[in-house]
């Protein structure tokens, strides 16, 4: 917000993201969005616990006596009217003292910079650190492919943590738990333990099948373990804010999961076939799933995400979990 420098770091990561965002709600144009015309929609989810939705990632924010906490800050042109947002609720003067981020994917980490100028705390996994700090490449190992500059210095997390981390603010335990090798290598699940209420950063989306970020170190097996371990574990009751679309309930989560097994076992039962990736994609093996397709994860891209994941060496992903 402040330099030149930072509108160019925002601005090229988010044009650079805005193709992740075509299947979301409320998304708009592919050429470049009016970040002047975004609203800030603001849903009360439970307790002190509300979520915001504008563009790119939800946010989820704790709001109350000891100042906000929120989980994703969207896109740096957007950070002024989500403050206003936190503002109106009426609750408090306090500052967005800390700011979580579930991933480092720019509709999700867009807004560090212009918080930490405002003397937020960043927090955030040490692989959405690293991967802030190189830049890279994003996408499904396939045809979906994205080149992603390094952030500048102001969007880094100071706080950064291997396993876990919690926040211990407003009368509760918010708790970051690092999921590996799920959408990214640097996942984390947010729990705000006392007010049943979880932001599942886009290991859980609404949009359809998902992208998973097999080039930053994602995976669906990674996804699958971190999603069914989840929902084993909390109350049945709990409330779900995904990385992107309506809140939801541990139903949806089970129906997703079940897709992601399901389709898996498709691919890996055309690979054991010795089908090549081109084939599996002529015989559409993915169209008894096919209202899960979407405009920027259609079939074709899920058979590709699903066949470099299954074939793809990957690292410990439930090691510490
Ligand atoms: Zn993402």
């Amino acid at each position: 917000m402040r330099t030149t420098r930072n509108k160019t770091g925002w601005h090229s990561r988010s044009i650079l993201f805005l193709a992740l965002l075509l299947t979301n709600a409320g998304v708009r144009a592919q050429q470049g969005t009016d970040f002047s015309k975004v609203q800030i929609k603001v849903t009360k989810v439970s307790g002190n616990i509300y979520m915001l939705e504008g563009e790119g990632g939800n946010i989820a924010a704790s709001v109350g006596e000891d100042g906000i906490v929120i989980v994703d800050d969207q896109y740096a042109p957007l950070a002024d009217k989500i403050q206003t947002a936190l503002k109106n609720l009426g609750i408090t003067d306090k500052p967005v003292r800390f700011v979580i981020n579930t991933h480092y994917h720019g509709d999700h980490t867009g807004g560090n910079a212009p918080f930490s100028s405002a003397g937020s705390t960043v927090i955030a996994q040490d692989n959405v650190r690293k991967r802030l700090v190189t830049g890279g490449v994003a996408g499904t190992g396939g045809s979906v492919k994205m080149d992603v500059p390094p952030a500048p210095k102001e969007a880094l997390p100071v706080i950064t943590f291997e396993h876990d981390v919690t926040v211990h603010l407003n009368g509760e335990d918010i708790r970051a738990l690092h999921f590996p090798a799920g959408h990214t290598d640097g996942d984390a699940i947010i729990f705000f333990t006392k007010n049943n209420v979880v932001h599942m950063g886009d290991d859980f989306v609404r949009y359809g099948f998902p992208f998973i970020d097999v080039e930053s170190g994602g995976s669906v097996q990674g996804m699958i373990a971190a999603m069914e371990k989840v929902s084993a574990e909390l109350p049945v009751d709990v409330k779900v804010i995904p990385g992107h679309g309506a809140v939801s309930n541990l139903d949806d989560v089970r129906a997703f999961v079940k897709m992601l097994k399901d389709t898996s076992a498709a691919v890996q039962n055309a690979i054991d076939k010795h089908q090549t990736l081109e084939q599996m994609k002529q015989e559409k093996i993915l169209d008894p799933w096919k209202k899960w397709s979407g405009e920027f994860i259609d079939s074709d891209k899920f058979i590709e995400t699903l066949y470099h994941s299954l074939t793809g060496t990957k690292g410990d992903f439930i090691k510490h979990n």
